[in-house]
């Protein structure tokens, strides 16, 4: 049963997208670059994250929503 509450896990991790680059943080993932080991929440991070991207502040990060992704 082991794989099916590995899938809850991540359902339940949402992503969240810098405004400043549009890079997407995704917990499935982590981010290696910032020593974030895969499968960390984003609510998990360190307050001195910053975006692997382009180097913005945690606080430039918002709750990913792909119904917002579509133009206007
Ligand atoms: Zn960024």
């Amino acid at each position: 049963m082991l794989p099916v509450e590995r899938c809850r896990v991540y359902f339940f991790m949402v992503m969240y997208e810098c405004l400043d680059c549009s890079y997407c943080y995704m917990p499935a993932e982590g981010a290696p670059a910032r020593g974030i080991s895969p499968g960390t929440p984003f609510e998990d991070l360190p307050d001195d994250f910053s975006c692997p991207a382009c180097g913005g502040p945690r606080e430039r990060f918002v709750p990913f929503s792909p119904d917002q992704a579509t133009p206007q």
